[in-house]
């Protein structure tokens, strides 16, 4: 198999961006490890099994029928669960509150792990998550922490809402991301931290193309 680019950090930070760029720009295959989780959110959901049941959820973890499909640029990556298209419930705010919640239970993300690291493939992988460098590509080539304050997360997500025309009060976003931040760091499994050998990028004050020239930069030593 070939190379990996592992990118962790907490929600908000721009890893989506900086992934989809590196991926293109390197003609390399994305991992996108939280959609993983969302959809497992999703299904649990779908299947009435409570957030307090870890079996429950540790079967729907490792029995997920689901596929990403590349359709086209416009519509980015559909996602098929069960034979359903569920790319429109992935990404709202419930989805990820609850993904966040089935991602603390163990059993979970030892269900996921194969699954993820069956992503590897040749040119090489972009893989996007909280512990892609420390637990699931332990050996990738080079390891990328990408973060930001939480008011700037905070201000980037309000921004893409009021675009997308929801409006959300900015105050009550930050106090989501904080509290998302707290579950993400203070787990007792696979808490989120920067590799070791991680470079950390903290992006309060940088666009997304000076973040993706200084790991492009990285990427060449
Ligand atoms: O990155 P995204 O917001 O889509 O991830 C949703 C949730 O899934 C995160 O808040 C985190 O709790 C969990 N997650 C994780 N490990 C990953 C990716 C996501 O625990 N590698």
């Amino acid at each position: 198999t070939g190379p990996i680019i592992t990118v962790d950090g907490p929600s908000g930070a721009g890893k989506g961006t900086l992934c989809q760029m590196l991926a293109a720009k390197l003609n390399w295959a994305l991992l996108d490890s939280g959609a993983l989780y969302r959809v497992t959110a999703l299904a649990a959901k779908q299947h009435g099994v409570a957030l307090d049941n870890e079996a429950g959820l540790e079967a729907i973890a490792a029995h997920l029928d689901v596929q990403f499909k590349v359709s086209n640029e416009q519509s980015g990556v559909q996602v098929i669960l069960e034979g359903e298209n569920v790319t429109s419930n992935l990404r709202t705010e419930e989805t990820g509150a609850i993904a966040s919640q089935v991602a603390a239970v163990n059993a979970v993300r030892a269900a996921l792990l194969e699954r993820q690291r069956a992503f590897q493939q040749k040119p090489g992988l972009i893989a996007d998550g909280r512990d892609m460098g420390t637990v699931v590509f332990p050996a990738a080539e080079l390891k990328v922490y990408l973060t930001a304050s939480a008011e700037e997360r905070g201000q980037r997500r309000h921004k893409q809402l009021l675009e997308s025309g929801n409006n959300a009060s900015l105050a009550g976003i930050i106090e989501d991301i904080r509290a998302r931040d707290d579950r993400d760091m203070n787990r007792a499994v696979a808490p989120l931290r920067p590799a070791d050998e991680a470079i950390v990028i903290d992006s309060t004050n940088m666009s997304i193309e000076a973040v993706f020239d200084q790991v492009q930069q990285a990427a060449k030593r």
